[in-house]
């Protein structure tokens, strides 16, 4: 029986999506009843085009976390793996699957009341192949088109300079044949210059939640890990719009004040942590026990890597450019280079590498990136084996005892900084 608890969170922002998390699935429904074609979609689509389409996109993966917050993942896990789904899938594959199996079960209970049926599916190879994979076996399951976009894997771009523009012609081709896609199922001309705003209206976002992210780098740091994982939700899930414009510059003005003010997520903040990766979302009270011990996470390396400015003349091709210059659709070198980076900037004492074997696109480098941060940096890691959201992985003992020897490493080498 593994011991799992919530998280608590410091900041309002924080506590505030809660509530925009229950308007998304209330808006969803209502969008059904008024006819608006709903849309399924995995992680990394390009959520600002389906948003500019007059559809309501879904992020299916959005409804992993709440699962297993609720601890309802295993019942999704289990009806799927009872239908021939391997457990050996990444569960942000299986979980969507076993929901798409119990969506009409009225004996299955859906958190938030779960998601409505698709009108169609959106997906992309981009990062993995699971996702189109699983994407389409939902398809299979409830009978609904797929649209997918081809993402060729990037091993030759370093720097903004080596892109080529038959790397964006690529990318722009395959956004250019999902509008082709989305035209078709919703019977509408796409209409260009609606992306164009949504884009506007994405970059202010942006510009807001970046600037609020800078006052991460004071000490103590203002935001715990279990508030940035919260506060994630309007800007990854629903870019573009007015409301999730509006809630960056609460969350930005509360960042400032906390700043200001000296007021931090962990007091005393005796060690300064990057998260790089996911959280156990079946046991966010995990990451109260880094704090309690005085750790505080003042860096990440998820999700923001999509929070960059994208071009509202050219969509498509600012689009591309954020995909190609993505961290994790890389090889080692621009991994290291972007986490290293970030940990220089926060002035960290050493990362937490949550090791997730069946996600390959964060596992895969994740031996070097240790190995750098060590070598080049002099930072000491934690990693140990779990996932996201399927317990069976997932001892608490052994979380707790490697967390208490990494952060007496941390201690030791404090002590040793202060020695005269
Ligand atoms: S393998 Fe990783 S990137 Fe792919 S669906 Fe699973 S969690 Fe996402």
């Amino acid at each position: 029986m593994t011991t799992t608890s919530r998280s608590q969170k410091s900041m309002i922002a924080a506590r505030e999506v809660y509530g925009l998390v229950k308007s998304y699935y209330q808006e969803m429904r209502q969008a059904r009843e008024q006819g608006v074609p709903v849309v399924w979609y995995s992680g990394q689509a390009p959520v600002e085009l389906l948003e500019a389409a007059g559809v309501f996109p879904y992020l299916i993966e959005q409804y992993c976390p709440v699962a297993a917050a609720k601890q309802l993942a295993p019942l999704y896990l289990d009806a799927a793996e009872r239908r021939g789904y391997s457990e050996e899938l990444c569960s942000y594959a299986t979980v969507p699957i076993g929901v798409a199996l119990e969506i009409d079960n009225p004996r299955f209970h859906h958190a938030n009341g779960g998601p409505v049926k698709p009108d169609f599916l959106v997906t992309s190879h981009f990062l993995c192949d699971q996702r189109v994979k699983y994407i389409k076996a939902i398809g299979r399951i409830l009978d609904r088109p797929v649209g997918v976009i081809d993402c060729v894997h990037n091993i030759d771009i370093e720097e903004p300079s080596d892109i080529k523009q038959y790397h964006l012609d690529y990318y722009v081709t395959q956004y250019q044949e999902l509008i082709r896609f989305v035209e078709q199922q919703t019977g509408r001309p796409y209409d260009m210059n609606r992306l164009g705003e949504v884009v506007e209206e994405f970059n202010h976002g942006i510009r807001l939640f970046m600037a609020g992210l800078e006052y991460q780098q004071s000490v103590p740091a203002p935001m715990s890990a279990s508030d940035f994982f919260a506060i994630m939700f309007p800007l990854f899930v629903r870019p573009g719009r007015r409301e999730t414009t509006e809630f960056c510059g609460r969350f930005h003005d509360e960042m400032k004040a906390r700043s200001e003010q000296g007021i931090g997520a962990v007091t005393p903040e005796k060690y300064r942590l990057m998260f790089d990766g996911l959280p156990m979302w079946f046991n966010l009270g995990l990451l109260n026990y880094f704090e309690e011990a005085g750790a505080s996470f003042a860096a990440f390396t998820m999700y923001i890597d999509r929070f960059i400015e994208l071009d509202p003349e050219r969509p498509l091709e600012s689009m591309a450019r954020r995909e190609l210059l993505n961290h994790i659709n890389s090889h080692a070198l621009r991994r290291i280079e972007y986490v290293g980076e970030i940990a220089r900037k926060f002035k960290l004492d050493g990362i937490f590498m949550p090791g997730f074997e069946s996600c390959k696109p964060i596992y895969v480098h994740q031996e070097e990136l240790k190995r750098a941060m060590r070598g080049r940096l002099d930072l000491p890691t934690l990693s140990f084996e779990t996932d996201f959201l399927d317990e069976r992985y997932y001892s608490d003992a052994l979380a707790k005892s490697r967390i208490d020897a990494f952060l007496e490493i941390l201690e030791e080498r404090r002590a040793v900084a202060c020695m005269p």
